[in-house]
């Protein structure tokens, strides 16, 4: 089991290493959460959460995550990730990858929400827009991503 602070770790070495490496993706990411189009929604009594992320068109993707033998993994509902991570082609002109910019928008805004509980510095700016509903319409709620 990862504790949070070793998270916030392997959140902060990925970050920088897509800053530096598709850093057109990165600066695509801050502008989300920039412009609080990063949203969690909390569903009660239950607790379960999902992240949700407004794109440039205006259409809303889930990013959901999983923990796979100690490693973060993501998955957007975005057809530049289904295409980008998804594909079996071989081909070296796509440049494959297995993120999109929807994900490290929501890396970036996850990553200020863990510093704020461990107490450390955080932009405020950068944290997700809270919303709550209630167990009976998370079916509906799903349903938008299909
Ligand atoms: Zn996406």
């Amino acid at each position: 089991m990862l504790d949070k602070k070793q998270i916030r770790m392997k959140l902060e070495i990925f970050l920088n290493s897509v800053e530096r490496e598709f850093t057109d993706i990165y600066i695509a990411a801050v502008d989300a959460a920039k412009n609080k189009r990063i949203k969690k929604y909390i569903f009660k009594p239950s607790g379960k959460t999902f992240w949700v992320v407004l794109g440039k068109e205006k259409k809303e993707y889930l990013v959901t995550n999983w923990i796979n033998k100690g490693n973060v993994i993501y998955a957007c509902s975005c057809p530049d990730y289904l295409f980008r991570a998804m594909l079996k082609t071989k081909s070296k002109k796509i440049n494959r990858r297995n993120f999109c910019y929807h994900i490290i928008a929501r890396i970036i805004s996850e990553l200020n929400e863990l510093k704020k509980e461990l107490g450390e510095d955080f932009n405020e700016r950068f944290l997700p827009t809270i919303h709550e509903l209630k167990d009976d319409s998370l079916k509906d709620f799903l349903k938008r991503f299909i």
